[in-house]
């Protein structure tokens, strides 16, 4: 039985003096386009992430806005915006590096529509949703209770149409209205959204939306490939990718978009150290996030699919190809799989491709070729894949230590030098400059 929330007729209200929300906590731009909408006569309030994480206290990775000024009017409204999407069209003001999305109220599905302006796929998909509604509407078309909830800016209160805090105050991801199924057939990255949100949050997804991620798991397939890759970054990259995979593999969602590394971790004999080795790179993901330092796309996906890489060479090898062409063959051959369902952008595929090879160059580092392996433009990138892989038992851990140790060295450092203002620039190690010779590890 569904056990999702009926329309209250009246939204509650809670006034500034029942919530927490102030606004030294929400960015001066935020403030500004909520304002200078007030000030034109619209509706404007602070909705979704931001008013949710406000509520619970965390900082908001960014604010969305929600108006029922048109697009068109917003972009009146602000020298500094631009109209974006098709499918869903908002607008973009942006601050320097800061961005403020404005998007429109939106009615329901199905409901009077004399433009057109909603288009379903043949299995129940949003194509396009343009069509302008009341907040209530809009309130009801979201994913989830929590992320519904309205911050006004002409009284300071916070709004809520679906029960979405009395479910953050007691830790549930529920999706809106009383059909979950429906809500992830309209939009299957749902599913996804249901999963990130309950990991970053820590918050436990709704009986009834469980069980439906167990039966909609394999919709995931009919989504965009490229729709997919942003959504996988958010995921692994919002600082509970351990978390994330787990629950992900629980749905039968992981398997949905890797399914070559699925395969490779259900073999019961190597899958176990082979989903360690992620792990362990998934949860240095993790720290540095924690840390704040940087993480790059690419890395993620060399580490999610070094599995599938690993056993298309052995098979190239053990069919006696040349090792060279065995390894670039076999990610060329996954990668061009994984792109069906999840699709990588050259820029980082590329990178990624780098991050492998190098997993083959570091062993061999006698002679020059440890210094010629340090100007590589992914040498650090490639180091450190290799020492999770010793982490995980996978890698020579002497090999790892040797690389740290090396890197330290005086013929590293001086070689290093002249490459220190262009970090990304291989240079040349001059000849006959090294004090010491870099020992070989076999
Ligand atoms: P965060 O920004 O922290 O990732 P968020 O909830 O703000 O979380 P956004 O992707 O910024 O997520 O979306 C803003 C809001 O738009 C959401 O809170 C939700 O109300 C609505 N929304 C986003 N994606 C969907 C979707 N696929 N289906 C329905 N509503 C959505
Ligand atoms: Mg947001």
């Amino acid at each position: 039985m569904s056990q999702a929330v009926q329309a209250p007729v009246q939204p509650r209200v809670y006034s500034r003096d029942q919530h927490p929300i102030s606004r030294a906590a929400i960015s001066d731009n935020a403030l500004k386009v909520l304002y200078r909408l007030r000030d034109a006569g619209f509706r404007s309030c602070l909705v979704g992430g931001g008013v949710r994480d406000l509520l619970l206290g965390r900082e908001p990775k960014d604010f969305d806005v929600a108006t029922d000024a048109h697009p068109e009017d917003v972009r009146r409204l602000f020298r500094n915006c631009r109209l974006i999407g098709r499918r869903f069209r908002l607008a973009h003001v942006t601050f320097g590096r800061e961005i403020i999305e404005v998007a429109t109220f939106r009615a329901p599905f199905g409901a009077e529509n004399e433009e057109g302006n909603i288009e379903l796929s043949e299995d129940g998909r949003i194509l396009r949703d343009n069509s302008y509604g009341t907040i209530e509407q809009d309130a009801w078309r979201r994913d989830f209770t929590i992320n519904a909830l309205y911050y006004d800016i002409a009284n300071y209160s916070v709004l809520d149409f679906t029960n979405g805090v009395i479910d953050l105050h007691e830790g549930v991801l529920r999706l809106i209205g009383d059909d979950p199924e429906q809500r992830l057939r309209e939009d299957p990255v749902r599913m996804l959204r249901a999963v990130r949100f309950g990991a970053k949050l820590g918050l436990r997804i709704a009986p009834e939306v469980d069980q439906a991620l167990h039966r909609f798991a394999g919709l995931l397939t009919s989504v965009a490939p490229a729709r997919l890759f942003d959504e996988v970054i958010k995921l692994f990259h919002s600082g509970a990718a351990v978390t994330c995979l787990d629950e992900l593999e629980r749905f039968g969602l992981f398997e949905a978009m890797f399914p070559q590394a699925a395969e490779c971790f259900a073999d019961p004999e190597t899958g176990p150290a082979q989903r360690d080795f992620l792990v362990e790179a998934l949860k240095n993901t993790d720290a540095r996030i924690r840390d704040g330092m940087g993480v790059h796309p690419a890395f993620l996906y060399a580490a999610i699919l070094w599995a599938p890489v690993r056993r298309e060479a052995g098979a190239r090898l053990d069919a006696g190809e040349e090792p060279v062409a065995a390894w670039q063959q076999a990610g060329s051959m996954v990668l061009e799989r994984q792109v069906q369902r999840v699709s990588i952008p050259k820029r980082y595929s590329l990178v990624v491709r780098e991050i492998w090879e190098l997993q083959q160059r570091l062993p061999r580092n006698q002679g020059g070729r440890a210094l010629k392996l340090l100007g590589h433009p992914r040498f650090r990138a490639g180091y450190d894949f290799l020492c999770l892989r010793a982490r995980a038992g996978e890698a020579d851990p002497e090999l790892c230590a040797w690389w740290t140790e090396f890197q330290d060295s005086d013929a590293a450092r001086q070689q290093q030098r002249p490459a220190a203002g262009a970090p990304d620039t291989a240079t040349r190690p001059r000849r006959g400059r090294s004090r010491r010779r870099p020992r070989a590890v076999s």
